[in-house]
């Protein structure tokens, strides 16, 4: 291993050869996940291509995330920028065309590390941080493309913010800070049905002139789909379960 980036290296130095086996059953879980993507824009007659897989690499082993890298997946999202950064740069460096979104919580001791290591924020959720991503951003000369997180079951737990101070929010960060903001992002309550969630971001969004809806995980991306996602974050039923030990 290397401490530097955690991964396997071989004895030239370089990263050992992915297992061609691994390749292939993460490239047929993505093909899998692509029909069912395609049936449920169907459904709802909706582009498919209008609909991006997000990979959800975390925690996984990182030949896992490289599997799916040499499948030709591109687009991935992470929850933690400290793991983020143990694989992204070393990614980066030898595959093209990558594009990384933040999809967890993010303190503002964390914001310089991840205007540096993401292409999109999606988990916009108060105004401290809105106004902390701003000052990096215009620092770096980095505008990156930012989501709106919206707590639409109203948890304590969760982040996001309550969908009754949604509009005055976008407005603060759109206006006010001047953050590209692009669109919205939910995480049902695992007890709830996910469409009154799904239907709640998409009514926001339309009313706030927001065209992305990052929703939809493993579970409910159809549903999602048919509710108008153009953003579904998938994990397990890419790279498996994932193993917290
Ligand atoms: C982990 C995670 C996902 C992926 O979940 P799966 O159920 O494994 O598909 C999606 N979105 C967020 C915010 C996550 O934290």
């Amino acid at each position: 291993m290397s401490a530097a980036t955690g991964q396997a290296v071989g004895e030239d130095g370089g990263p050992v050869a992915v297992d061609p086996h691994l390749v292939r059953q993460i490239s047929d879980n993505i093909d899998t996940i692509r029909h069912a993507i395609e049936k449920a824009a169907g459904e709802a007659e909706r582009d498919p291509a209008a609909v991006t897989l997000i990979a959800v690499g975390k925690v996984q082993p990182v030949e896992r995330v490289e599997a799916a890298l040499l499948a030709g997946q591109r687009v991935f999202g992470e929850n933690r920028v400290q793991e983020a950064k143990s694989k992204w740069p070393d990614f980066r460096s030898r595959y093209e065309g990558v594009e990384l979104h933040l999809i967890g919580p993010l303190q503002t001791n964390k914001v310089k590390e991840a205007v540096e290591l993401f292409d999109v924020i999606q988990t916009v959720d108060r105004p401290k941080l809105a106004r902390e991503l701003a000052k990096e951003m215009e620092k770096q000369g980095r505008k990156l493309a930012c989501y709106i997180q919206v707590n639409t079951g109203e948890e304590e737990q969760k982040a996001g913010v309550s969908p009754a101070e949604a509009d005055a929010f976008i407005a603060e960060c759109r206006d006010m800070l001047g953050l590209t903001v692009v669109g919205l992002m939910c995480i049902p309550p695992v007890e709830d049905n996910p469409a009154l969630h799904f239907a709640m971001l998409r009514e926001v969004a339309k009313r706030n002139g927001l065209a992305n809806l990052s929703m939809g995980m493993s579970g409910d991306f159809e549903t999602a789909v048919e509710m108008g996602a153009t953003h579904v974050r998938v994990g397990t039923a890419i790279f498996g379960a994932r193993d917290y030990d």
